[in-house]
């Protein structure tokens, strides 16, 4: 169809279009999915999200400018000419062709990606959402996600707002796959959700726990020979054997050590919840105590202060390994003459158990790394003070499984203080009825 011939209105320049050049169009596409995957890439690994949102993000481009496009030609309709019409539905099917590209390349993503709308009304799934997630095409579309989902972790999570990721929880689809959920604002109030297969992660996490833990239980019983028989070899009958005798007993006593710290950290990490019982503070710090004064032999001023007026409900015998890992650090890191604190003290949100000592402090730089395995600031000084290294990874895993936090505040020269942050609901009263 031929439009009339106005003068002058068809010399107007078209309306602005992003991409004039038929390879630009693709060209931006791909360069965006690839600046996704980057950016994805550099914010945790997740080079498949990030190509997903730039997938998203182009789609919703397009198709604005492809209404924005229609707009104006109906306002102009009465303008029109062949020219720019064939221009209009040039562009319009390099766009619908580039807007299928979109969408299979983002049906075929690994991750699950379900595109929600501000009533969590399902829009869209690509093919990852059917296998993990478990929804189906066409009789999902339009479906309340939360409902949909009903039987799962996930609904509770969605129903309370999905703030943070869910971490490791059974795929709906597939309940023998573990993923990673995280819920993204997108557009005008719409969602999307990603989930992340993560089995195999999962798998290889599990297979270097049970490695560790068959390692260390295969130590033991040689190195309990090994050093029951030092023991049995008097150094007085071999005189010129002492020195070697004295550094062979020290360094066997180091490796028992090492492999029993393995074998607790083996068990926390396998253990989900501990055996909640009441741990009676009073008798728990008088031990800590004595433990801190044997350590130091007189070394330090140590003190210890309970204001608290509170027991803990948990495992007696993983907070006390915890709380006495605390002091025996704080005294292996305070040279002699220095002083250690023990607090037992509440806050408004519960309860705080602290160690503070005057000793060498660790660089802020240090801080964030030292609850990893056998992260040391001086490996030498960890040594020679009969570190393994694996006491903070330890006093960690315990906290964690109390729901309770590590908090460390040091200064270099000054001294450090360690602070285990309990929540109300861990407290009991003292000589009040002991938990079921
Ligand atoms: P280690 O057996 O080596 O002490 P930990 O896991 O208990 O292992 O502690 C990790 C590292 O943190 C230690 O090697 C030490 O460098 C540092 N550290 C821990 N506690 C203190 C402390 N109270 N003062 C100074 N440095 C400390």
């Amino acid at each position: 169809m031929l439009a009339h011939r106005q003068p002058g209105i068809d010399d107007r320049p078209p309306m602005p279009f992003l991409f004039e050049r038929s390879w630009k169009l693709p060209a931006a596409l791909v360069a965006g999915w690839l600046v996704g995957g980057v950016v994805g890439w550099f914010a945790g690994g997740h080079v498949a999200t990030g190509v997903a949102l730039v997938a998203i993000a182009e789609i919703v481009l397009l198709l604005t400018q492809i209404r924005h496009q229609a707009q104006h030609m109906m306002t102009q309709s009465s303008t029109v000419t062949s020219l720019q019409h064939d221009r209009f539905m040039t562009r319009s099917r390099r766009i619908a062709s580039s807007l299928r590209d979109l969408r299979s390349a983002a049906g075929s993503l690994p991750d699950a990606v379900v595109l929600l709308d501000t009533e969590q009304h399902v829009r869209w799934f690509n093919h990852a959402a059917e296998d993990l997630l478990g929804l189906r095409r066409p009789q999902d579309r339009g479906a309340h996600l939360d409902e949909r989902l009903s039987t799962t972790e996930l609904a509770g999570w969605l129903k309370e707002g999905a703030r943070e990721p869910l971490n490791d929880v059974a795929a709906p689809g597939h309940p023998n796959r573990h993923i990673n959920v995280t819920l993204l604002p997108f557009g005008r109030r719409q969602r999307l959700l990603l989930a992340r297969d993560i089995s195999h992660l999962t798998r290889l996490e599990q297979i270097r726990r049970d490695f560790v833990a068959n390692v260390s239980h295969e130590l033991r019983t040689p190195l309990t020979v090994i050093h029951g028989y030092l023991e049995l070899i008097d150094p007085e009958d071999v005189p010129e054997l002492a020195p070697v005798l004295s550094e062979m007993r020290a360094q066997s006593k180091r490796m028992g050590q090492i492999v029993e710290d393995l074998l607790t950290l083996s068990r926390l990490e396998t253990q989900e919840h501990v055996q909640d019982e009441r741990v009676q503070m009073t008798p728990l710090l008088a031990t800590i105590r004595k433990e801190a004064e044997a350590l130091s032999q007189g070394r330090h001023q140590i003190t210890v202060e309970s204001t608290a007026d509170a027991d803990l409900l948990g495992s007696v015998k993983d907070l006390h390994s915890a709380f006495s890992n605390l002091v025996s650090n704080a005294v292996r890191y305070t040279p002699t003459g220095g002083r250690i604190t023990v607090r037992w003290r509440r806050t408004p949100e519960g309860a705080v158990y602290s160690v503070t000592d005057t000793g060498y402090g660790i660089p802020a730089t240090h801080l964030a790394r030292l609850t990893e395995r056998f992260y040391r600031v001086s490996s030498s000084r960890s040594r020679e003070s009969g570190g393994t290294g694996l006491g903070l990874s330890i006093v960690k895993h315990v906290l964690n499984l109390h729901q309770a936090r590590l908090d460390i505040q040091s200064e270099p020269g000054q001294g450090s203080t360690f602070s285990c942050w309990f929540s109300r609901e861990r407290l009991l009263t003292p000589g009040g009825a002991d938990p079921d």
